[in-house]
């Protein structure tokens, strides 16, 4: 039985908790990853200081010398994806080629930011007063929180550390307990590089105490978090007495519209892909199908002969294609909604059992509804798991509405042939990024990512525009 007991990282030295968690793997409970120092308030407080102290000395080191430690970063990641992707997968539960994909990806995110660095380009304007110059330019916004969920442990982190990192901030990395081992694993990179020490630091520990602190404290100046709409609501409430900038990504409840036209072979790959990957623990998974009449019977069909087809498992077993989800909670509460959605007059069609086999598994088949509507409470709340309901639709113009009658608008998907519909669908779907004969799920890196409603709140994350708030504008009159 593996005990070791990995530490936090906190200016520049490996530091014991008062306390530790023990990471599970839910694909065999008995696998005892190790376990994970808790920080203490004081520690946090630590942490704090020290990041105070770091960040205007990590934000005066050279361009290059920035640009090389995120370059350094994303070549370990890269290069160590298969060890990585495998720890991943064995904590998270997602299958062994999702795993070695985020962490791939996570390399893909230190790459790009590292090119940012030396992409910071200023603006100059006359002044509307003769013999004045304006300069504007952007300085790090300061010490950062980042807090960060269990579903893309390394990923989310990656797409946050990276670009505060690169834009001269200091970081305290407060993850899910969840999935410790991969904060863990990144922070060990980053503790090899040549950052002054108290510039990043990583503070496992619960949300209410460790978390709040991030948020609740006046010499953090940003905080960005990925989580639930709950969580977020809080954060806010904390942090809105101080006015520090916030950047949230939260929950969801993405459609996917298959119209009378679409290829149903790809509509099916992309309900399959949208819906199922990842377990269905993805913030842009397609849980509510919306489908025309006229295909409606035919995609049912051929989405249940696939759904029946997939081999559910242990993550990193050879030929599985969904793991288990995460924990026995996240499982008692999806088959939870499976009784909700029964009760409510869907038809469940296949699926939504909790598999005995394998043993000490949280692995469970994935489930389809059909006609549902969309007021069920299955259809308005994000359950976060391998469950996707069949809305059926007279037309394309009630697909658009149902699609957007949600309180959430991060991710919305058509299947279709029509021109008019997908460029219709593109303007006027409420949500933050549309993918057309596309997965609702599965984004790229050097494009905006982020949602409306509900499921965001800030500037938006990844490629350019994290620039915005990520660093603050400063705007300079020189009379020459
Ligand atoms: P969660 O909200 O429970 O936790 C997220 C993080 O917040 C964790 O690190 C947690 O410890 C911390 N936290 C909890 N309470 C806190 C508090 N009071 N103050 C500060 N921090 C606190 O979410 P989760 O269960 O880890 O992740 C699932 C949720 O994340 C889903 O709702 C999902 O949609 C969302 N998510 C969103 C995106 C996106 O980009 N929109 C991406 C991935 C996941």
């Amino acid at each position: 039985m593996n005990s070791q007991t990995f530490l936090n990282w906190m200016d520049g030295r490996w530091v014991a908790g008062a306390t530790v968690v023990a990471n599970r793997n839910p694909s065999d409970t008995d696998d005892l990853i190790g376990h994970y120092a808790q920080a203490t308030s004081a520690q946090v407080q630590g942490a704090i200081g020290a990041a105070v102290i770091a960040q205007p000395v990590w934000a005066a080191t050279g361009l290059e010398k920035r640009h090389d430690v995120l370059r350094a970063i994303g070549d370990e990641l890269i290069a160590r994806s298969q060890e990585l992707g495998r720890e991943l997968s064995r904590e998270e539960g997602k299958t062994l080629a999702e795993g070695v994909g985020e962490v791939y990806r996570s390399g893909q995110f230190f790459h790009y930011f590292a090119a940012e660095v030396l992409r910071q380009l200023g603006g100059k304007a006359d002044s509307v007063r003769p013999g004045v110059e304006i300069d504007i330019q952007r300085e790090p916004l300061g010490v950062i929180g980042v807090i960060t969920p269990w579903n893309f442990p390394m990923a989310t982190a990656s797409w946050k550390i990276a670009p505060a990192l690169a834009f001269g901030n200091a970081v305290l990395f407060k993850p899910a307990n969840l999935t410790p081992g991969s904060a863990w694993a990144l922070t060990e990179i980053i503790s090899r590089q040549a950052l002054p020490a108290g510039t990043f630091n990583l503070l496992m520990g619960d949300g209410a105490s460790v978390g709040n602190a991030l948020a609740a404290s006046r010499s953090v100046n940003g905080i960005s978090f990925t989580g639930s709409v709950d969580t977020g609501r809080r954060i806010a409430a904390v942090a809105a007495p101080n006015l520090i900038k916030l950047q949230m990504e939260m929950g969801s409840k993405n459609a996917l519209v298959v119209l009378d036209d679409a290829d149903i072979d790809l509509a099916v790959e992309c309900a399959f892909q949208g819906a199922y990957s990842g377990t269905g623990q993805k913030c842009t998974a397609s849980s509510r199908l919306i489908v025309t009449h006229a295909v409606h019977r035919t995609f049912v069909e051929r989405l249940t002969a696939k759904l029946r087809s997939v081999k559910v498992g242990r993550a990193l077993d050879d030929g599985v294609q969904m793991g288990p989800v995460v924990d026995g909670r996240q499982l008692d509460q999806n088959l939870q909604y499976i009784e909700i959605g029964k009760r409510e007059g869907a038809r469940l069609v296949i699926g939504g059992e909790h598999l005995t086999q394998p043993e000490r598994a949280y692995c469970m088949s994935p489930a389809l509804f059909d006609e549902g509507r969309n007021d069920m409470q299955l259809n308005r709340d994000e359950v976060f798991g391998p469950i996707a309901c069949v809305i059926p639709v007279r037309d394309y113009d009630e697909a658009l509405t149902v699609s957007n009658d949600t309180e959430f608008g991060l991710t919305a998907g058509v299947v279709t042939q029509s021109l008019r519909h997908a460029t219709h669908f593109r303007r006027h779907a409420q949500a933050g990024c549309v993918m057309v004969n596309l997965p609702t799920a599965g984004t790229d890196y050097h494009v905006p990512f982020g949602g409306r409603k509900s499921s965001s709140y800030g500037p938006r994350e990844q490629g350019p525009n994290a620039a915005e708030f990520y660093t603050t504008l400063k705007t300079s009159y020189t009379r020459a």
